[in-house]
């Protein structure tokens, strides 16, 4: 398996908690590099945009208030595998169904509020990473 990169958020209940340091801890040690990092704070029409493919769901519009409720950290993972492996050490959306040992059984405070998100596919991580990160800040 070749290299891969995916795209990864921190959310506004974890950054609030100050668990950027933990959960980036989490990455390392799984074998995720850290290669592109920016702390924001979005946009209504950013967190719409990035969210699109959930508009019609019943979540859409309090997913998007919560997303802009604080600060985020936007990342570049790179490593083996990247995509499957972030997914896998994130556990499942609802935290009341992720693994223990996962970063949102740990850290995750409910379904919505659930730490950290990460691209699912090779398609979405490069349309992601392109939405928030130029070519230049990405540095492997
Ligand atoms: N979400 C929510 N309620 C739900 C399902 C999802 O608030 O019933 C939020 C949650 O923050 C989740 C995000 O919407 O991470 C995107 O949902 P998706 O199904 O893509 O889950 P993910 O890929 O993040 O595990």
């Amino acid at each position: 398996m070749a290299t891969e990169r995916t795209f990864s958020i921190i959310k506004p209940d974890a950054t609030r908690r100050n668990l950027t340091g933990k959960i980036n801890a989490k990455f390392e040690e799984a074998g995720l590099r850290i290669v592109a990092q920016k702390r924001i704070r979005l946009s209504r029409a950013q967190a719409e945009g990035f969210y699109a493919v959930h508009k019609s769901r019943p979540f859409f519009n309090d997913l998007c208030s919560f997303m802009t409720s604080g600060p985020v950290v936007v990342q570049v993972l790179e490593g083996e595998n990247a995509i499957a492996r972030n997914r896998e050490i994130m556990g499942a959306t609802n935290p009341a169904n992720a693994a223990p040992g996962t970063i949102r059984k740990e850290f995750a405070e409910s379904i919505e509020a659930n730490s950290v998100h990460g691209s699912d596919a090779p398609e979405t991580a490069r349309e992601e990473i392109a939405y928030f990160f130029s070519g230049i800040e990405i540095v492997g």
